[in-house]
């Protein structure tokens, strides 16, 4: 075990100016795209399904929603919604509304109403943008009714990209496209664009002006919105640049990650923005179609997660489809088992690196070298700018003992402002000295890589999803036989983790594990679905008599 405190110097293998404070100097989202479009003008940036969108296409798109926005009173101060899956209307719309000054907020395309709406009024997100699909539209309708959102523009997923149609409703496993009602809150995205596409300037302090709030979970478990700076992402953008050295305005991207997620926010869109090159984005993953887009679009990076790369190996036309175009995947957002990467390496040729991050910190912290020495079950090393500390488990306002497991703490050019409206949150996931908490355990090697080894946080991750256990024991509750439950995640083949339900009953209630699970299960989001619930005699307790889930984990080996 090394030192507490590391920093990677990675000016020495890239040879990069040490001065990292010139390499990230303050740049914001719309200047790093107007740069990107004066740079790659008539290149492509977007692949959405065969149809090829340019730069100048893309640039004209955000203008208009920028214009449209400001037209109908939206700029600086006000909280801009995206609900949309990968389509071309996200672009258009995350960097529209950036330019207009706004600030974006990310909500997750498989929300039901009750969690959507809880996020539009938390962070007050005024317009909200989705798409006509019978999956998204009958939900936002709701939360419109339902919450203070003030307007909702409606994307046609069926208007000008006929081949979207089909595949979109295969991929939501609807057959229809959901009605667009006559309401003036309601308007048309090709409404909002219709106009000169050009927008007031907006002056934008990079590093003080919120371009996103991302809701997470983070350490207890109540969804809070972090505040990103433009800074914070291009920043984090520039960081896996200096790492990436092979990177060009020809690289290939394959979106398979939600955009929504920090991490395709930052190694998808953000990335390839910086450098000029394209992303062929998928509308959600599928293995099949993520298989025959690599082949036809030559694709030469892919981000994902573990379970991505799980269901590729696993799919029959894995031996059919021509990995020779592919440099590079990056793997992130859950721990990726060696035996997995050693398969997958062996199956494409293509080489596999794991990183770490998490949404306060804009997406990215470390990773193992593009092009050094992989250490299998590690997330590598710090990227540049990032310095990494381990605090007590017991008092993170000292370090670790050397030797022994800490919490992993980091500061950096990309860790977020604080959380929306959550000072009290902020206090516990920051020290006194402004290192950010980030509920995960680790260990530092001598060469400096970085093992995560448990995570205090009790999330779980199913595949690259977070599901919270207190969500899913607040359901349980409200079965009249539950007398105590306590979900935990364990090990899945496929999802890497699931949901598994713990409780005891009420007197005199009979009741049937399976019975209780084919009642919860219809009341939760897809990932949050339990795998079982086991009927205990007893759950154990701590000192006081909490529940106590740290000892049924150690007992269940969850
Ligand atoms: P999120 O904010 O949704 O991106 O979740 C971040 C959390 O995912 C981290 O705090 C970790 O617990 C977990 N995580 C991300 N990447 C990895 C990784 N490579 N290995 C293990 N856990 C990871």
């Amino acid at each position: 075990m090394a030192a507490t405190t590391i920093e990677h110097d990675w000016s020495a293998q890239y040879r990069h100016p040490a001065k990292w404070s010139q390499v990230f100097a303050p740049m914001t989202l719309p200047a790093m795209l107007a740069d990107s479009v004066a740079r790659r003008g008539p290149a492509p940036m977007l692949d959405f399904l065969g149809r090829q969108f340019s730069y100048d296409e893309v640039a004209e798109g955000v203008a208009r929603v920028a214009r449209g926005l400001q037209q109908r009173g939206i700029g600086k101060g006000n909280r801009v919604g995206l609900f949309l899956p990968n389509v071309p209307h996200y672009v258009a719309a995350y960097y529209g509304a950036l330019a207009a000054g706004a600030t974006v907020v990310n909500f997750s395309p498989l929300y039901t109403v009750a969690e959507l709406e809880a996020q539009v009024e938390d962070s007050g997100t005024d317009t909200l943008f989705t798409i006509s699909a019978s999956a998204l539209l009958p939900t936002a309708l709701e939360v419109l009714d339902g919450s203070s959102l003030r307007q909702l523009v409606v994307g046609s997923v069926a208007g000008g990209l006929p081949a979207a149609k089909s595949v979109l409703y295969r991929l939501f496993r609807r057959k229809e496209v959901a009605a667009i009602p006559d309401d003036p809150r309601v308007i048309r995205f090709s409404a909002l664009t219709d106009n000169d596409a050009r927008p007031e300037p907006v002056a934008i302090d990079a590093e003080k002006d919120i371009a996103l709030i991302q809701y997470t979970g983070g350490t207890t478990g109540t969804p809070k919105g972090a505040m990103l700076t433009h800074q914070n992402l291009t920043a984090n953008a520039r960081q896996v640049n200096v790492i990436d050295p092979d990177h060009d305005a020809d690289d290939r991207i394959l979106g398979v990650l939600p955009f929504f997620h920090v991490f395709a926010n930052t190694c998808v869109l953000n990335r390839t923005v910086l450098n000029g090159g394209s992303i062929t984005m998928l509308p959600r993953f599928d293995a099949k179609a993520a298989l025959a887009a690599i082949t036809r679009t030559r694709t030469t990076a892919l981000p994902g997660v573990p379970t991505m790369y799980q269901a590729l190996l696993d799919h029959p036309d894995l031996a059919k489809t021509d990995f020779s175009s592919l440099r590079v995947c990056i793997s992130g957002g859950a721990p990726m088992p060696a035996e997995l990467r050693e398969k997958f390496v062996a199956a494409t040729g293509a080489s596999l690196v794991e990183g770490y991050g998490l949404t306060e910190s804009a997406g990215v912290v470390s990773t193992n070298p593009y092009d050094g020495p992989v250490k299998p079950g590690t997330i590598g090393q710090p990227i540049p700018a990032t310095r990494i500390r381990l605090l007590d488990k017991e008092d993170p306002s000292r370090d670790a003992p050397a030797g022994e497991p800490g919490e992993l703490a980091v500061k950096g050019p990309q860790v977020m402002q604080g959380y929306w409206n959550r000072p009290d949150a902020d206090k516990d996931s920051f020290t006194a000295d402004g290192w950010l908490r980030t509920g995960d355990v680790a260990t530092i090697d001598d060469e400096g890589y970085i093992r995560i080894v448990d995570r205090l946080k009790d999330m779980i991750a199913v595949g690259g999803f977070k599901v919270y256990p207190s969500v899913i024991e607040a359901h349980l509750y409200e079965h009249p036989a539950v007398k105590e439950a306590i979900v935990l995640g364990v090990p899945d083949a496929y999802r890497g983790e699931s949901p598994k339900a713990f409780v005891t009953l009420e007197e005199g209630f009979d009741v049937s594990g399976e019975a209780l699970a084919a009642w919860l299960n219809p009341k939760l989001g897809k990932h949050e679905r339990v795998s079982a619930v086991e009927i205990r005699a007893e759950l154990p307790k701590t000192m006081i008599g909490k529940l106590d889930r740290k000892a049924l984990r150690a007992e269940a080996g969850g």
